[in-house]
This record gives structure tokens, C-alpha cells and sequence, in this order.
């Protein structure tokens, strides 16, 4: 694992207090997101796009803003509300109708019930729902909310990003490529978001229409969807099972995962897809972030704040 930007010992106290049930969870179970680490690494970035009024602030808490990137992920496992806000499965949507989805949630709750939509995932009417909630507490100047508030939406507008999670196929489960989705969002970020990629994004901008804005995220993460399982496919074909997977140690752990010569065979067939794709999530995240701090009437945001 690439841990240079956050020190190594850092990363080993997070370990530990993760504890048990984390490593229980994870090998029960598939990576959901970008991976712990991929969203950490997305936060963590977006705090350098913001604009000085509020970047102290943010910069200050970088270190929640981090540690908590993937906590939505992680009550999952307590609520089962929860699962739905994390993707939005559109192939299940245009089966019968290629129209798309109605970009308010009360006219798709019209059109689908709220059943079925919560059946195939709700994100991009979740993190409008954390928006206001966001907006709110600027509002209010409830700072321990903002940085909660701050830390989930940034998962959520990440997980949108992903285009397995814009899909009914989102482990490759229907295609017999089990694991897929955390060889795309997980392994390849961890190999190669440090080394090769350029996260230098200028600053965030004020979003005059947040939701239309993130469902055409969503609509390019459903689009590459076939993608991401097609190229896999096909290089599979040309690799032997020895050479696609390989044992490493993982926190302590012998894991059998993608080796690096196939992870990087794929890396570079997707051609800077993980990249654009990581590049517009932290976009994205700073840019709400922003917008939501502009809509609450551009509070002062206190430096001293302590952070939980
Ligand atoms: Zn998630």
C-alpha cells in the first residue's frame, strides 16, 4: 500500500483502532468505494481547491476530513437505510425505458415508487439531501457538523464517480468477474494515484445547480461502466490465472489479489479513466463543499475549532 503522503505511522494507529471488526467486515465482504484508502486520498485533496476563506478552516481538520472519508462505508454494516445512498444502478432503470431518470426525487418517487428506488440505489438524491443538511450547518455555525457533514458527502459524491457504482453489474457478479469492482476503485488507485497522477486542479466553483450537475457524473460513470468489465474481460483472456492474481501481504494479512503486471496491463487499457475519474470526484467534493458555504451566506469559518 502507498501510505507516503500520510506517514506510515499514522497509518498504523488507524489500523489499530479500526480493529477486528473492520478486518472482519473487509474480508467478509467486497470493497464498496473507492477503498478506504482512495477516499481518504479524495478528501484529502479536495481541501486544496478551496478558496482562502475557507481553506484555513479545512486545512486545520484535514485530519478528520481524512480519517472520516469512509465511515459512511462503514455503517453500512449498522443501517440498512444506508446501502442505497452509496450507488444508483441506471442499466435497471433503462431496461423497458430509455428516458432517463427524473431528476427530482419527487417526481422519480412519482414515476418508480420509493421502493424500487431505493431497490436499485439512491446517491444522487442522497447527497442532496446532505447538501441541505451541509448548507444547514454552516447556517447555524455548527462546525462539528460541518466537518461531519463535509467528511460523508465527500464519500458519497467519490462513490458516484465510480462507474461500477452506476451499475446492476457492480462486482462483475453477472459476468463471472467477481472482484472487479475493488480491482478498479481500490487496487488500481493504491498503485498508481501517487505515482502517476496529476491532482493539481486549480479551485472549486460555485455550483448554480447542484443536483442536474451530479447526475451528469453519475450519467458518465454509468457510461463507462461497460468499460471498466469489457477491457477487463477481454485482457483476461490473455493472462493466465497465475499471472492475473498473486499473493501480498496486506496489513499483515496473505490476501490473493489482481498482481501488479495485470494491474497494470489494465491501467494503462483504461487509458486515464481511474484518474479523470478520481480528478472529478475531488473536483466535485470541493465544489460542494464550496456551494454549500456560499448558499449559507458565506459564514467566517473559526480556525480553532477543535476537531473530534
Ligand atoms: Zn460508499
Amino acid at each position: 500500500m502507498c501510505f507516503g503522503w500520510w506517514s506510515l505511522r499514522k497509518a498504523r494507529k488507524l489500523v489499530l483502532v479500526s480493529g477486528v471488526f473492520f478486518y472482519l467486515c473487509a474480508a467478509a465482504t467486497p470493497a464498496y468505494s473507492w477503498g478506504f484508502w482512495g477516499h481518504r486520498y479524495i478528501n484529502y485533496n479536495a481541501v486544496f481547491l478551496l478558496p482562502p476563506s475557507m481553506f484555513g478552516f479545512y486545512k486545520q481538520h484535514i485530519g478528520y476530513l481524512t480519517e472520516h472519508a469512509a465511515d459512511a462505508d462503514m455503517r453500512r454494516y449498522a443501517i440498512k437505510e444506508e446501502a442505497p445512498r452509496h450507488y444508483i444502478d441506471l442499466d435497471q432503470y433503462h431496461k423497458n425505458d430509455s428516458s432517463r431518470i427524473p431528476v427530482q426525487w419527487q417526481d422519480a418517487v412519482n414515476r418508480f415508487s420509493v421502493d424500487s428506488l431505493n431497490a436499485h440505489g439512491i446517491v444522487p438524491w442522497w447527497i442532496m439531501v446532505m447538501h441541505q443538511r451541509l448548507k444547514k450547518a454552516f447556517a447555524e455555525k455548527d462546525m462539528e457538523q460541518v466537518l461531519k457533514l463535509s467528511a460523508d458527502i465527500g464519500h458519497y459524491i467519490a462513490d458516484a464517480h465510480v462507474p461500477l457504482h452506476a451499475s446492476s453489474n457492480h462486482n462483475g457478479q453477472k459476468t463471472d468477474q467477481l472482484g472487479i469492482h475493488a480491482f478498479w476503485e481500490s487496487r488500481l488507485p493504491e498503485l498508481f494515484a501517487e505515482k502517476q497522477y496529476d491532482l493539481l486542479l486549480g479551485r472549486a466553483d460555485y455550483l448554480k445547480e447542484p443536483l442536474p450537475f451530479i447526475w451528469e457524473r453519475v450519467y458518465e460513470s454509468g457510461a463507462a461502466a461497460d468499460t471498466v468489465l469489457g477491457m477487463e474481460k477481454d485482457l483476461s483472456r490473455m493472462f493466465a490465472d497465475h499471472e492475473r492474481m498473486s499473493f501480498e501481504y496486506r496489513n499483515n494479512r496473505l490476501v490473493r489479489q489482481y498482481s501488479e503486471k495485470y494491474a497494470a496491463r489494465y491501467h494503462k487499457q483504461l487509458n486515464g479513466m481511474v484518474e479523470r475519474r478520481m480528478r472529478a470526484s475531488i473536483y466535485a467534493i470541493a465544489s460542494f463543499w464550496y456551494t454549500a458555504w456560499v448558499e449559507a451566506g458565506q459564514p467566517d469559518l473559526p480556525f480553532n475549532t477543535p476537531s473530534n
